[in-house]
């Protein structure tokens, strides 16, 4: 029986490439493995894919029964929704320590660094395994896009040197002309609905038994999303009542300016004010300095809504 390997829900470059990059390693170990995605490909993760010749991961939102690696998360959250019918081989992942457990043994690499698919350019080391020249440049340009080309303050030495490592395989020259040619194609959000990019990169999180919903979306210029802000906040409030969710935040950032502007729709405001030790205007905020969900947004909220 294959295993699967996959990523979270609203999957990002991170995600898809992780299980194409870690299948690919899985199956030269002698572990018959399938790359598997739980939703569709955001434009950056498509452009990355077409750009190197690369099929999608399979589409697939069941796992009972399936032996499953899983890639970059380990919270319930984002996991498919039968992962406790699943038998849980593995995780390979960047983030803080989720809640997902199994019965059996597991294999588990999760390691601070910027990116998941770090870790597995380390695992490809270790086994002493060379990465082909495609596989090399998703898995760099993975990188690029989870530090944000270095910016992002979750960007370790040893993301810098795979990435160094990676272009010298794929023979990439200009590592940050690349990476701006992705951020160019993440920011061009003309035609997506709101729902769309309210979703594009969103999380779900529980704190202190609330569940509060992150999105983030990461553009070279907060300009092209003037005139939508009114109706992002409309979604964020339509999906807020659809999930019984306590509040639902959007991170604009520029990646240029390094900040975020944060939209906040919430049973109380005081909660995400106290966090950042800000005040709302009209749901929003600018966030000086503040480019990772994970290390500059989460844990100032879970310490504020514990209170
Ligand atoms: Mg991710
Ligand atoms: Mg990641
Ligand atoms: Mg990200």
């Amino acid at each position: 029986m294959a295993m699967y390997i996959c990523g979270h829900i609203n999957p990002d470059s991170d995600s898809i490439v992780g299980a194409l990059s870690l299948s690919y390693l899985k199956n030269k170990l002698g572990t018959d493995s399938i790359a598997a995605r739980q939703g569709e490909l955001n434009p950056e993760t498509k452009f990355i894919l077409d750009k190197f010749d690369f099929k999608p991961p399979v589409l697939k939102t069941k796992f009972a029964g399936e032996d499953l690696f899983i890639v970059d998360y380990s919270d319930l959250a984002q996991a498919p929704k039968d992962i406790g019918e699943a038998n849980l081989k593995g995780i390979v992942d960047h983030h803080k320590l989720g809640d997902i457990t199994t019965p059996a043994p597991l294999e588990c690499c999760i390691r601070p660094v910027g990116c998941s698919n770090t870790v597995i350019k380390s695992l490809y080391d270790f086994h002493g395994i060379d990465i082909p020249k495609d596989m090399a440049s998703i898995m760099l340009c993975a990188i690029l896009s989870d530090t944000v080309i270095y910016k992002s303050p979750t960007c370790t030495q040893e993301d810098i040197k795979a990435t160094q490592e990676l272009a010298k395989i794929a023979e990439i020259k200009d590592i940050k002309a690349l990476g701006m040619e992705m951020f160019l194609v993440k920011s061009a959000i003309e035609g997506a609905s709101a729902r769309e990019l309210v979703t594009r990169d969103y999380k779900d999180f529980v704190m202190n038994g609330k569940k509060v919903g992150i999105g983030q979306l990461e553009v070279v210029d907060l300009k092209v999303f003037d005139g939508k802000r009114d109706m992002l906040l409309k979604d964020m409030k339509a999906l807020k009542d659809e999930g019984e969710r306590h509040s639902i935040i959007i991170l604009l950032t520029d990646i240029m300016n390094e900040g975020s502007e944060l939209l906040a729709i919430s049973d109380d405001e005081g909660i995400i004010e106290n966090a950042f030790g800000i005040k709302l205007k009209d749901h929003k905020a600018w966030l000086p300095g503040v480019l990772s969900r994970k290390k500059q947004v989460v844990p100032f909220l879970e310490k504020a809504f514990k209170g």
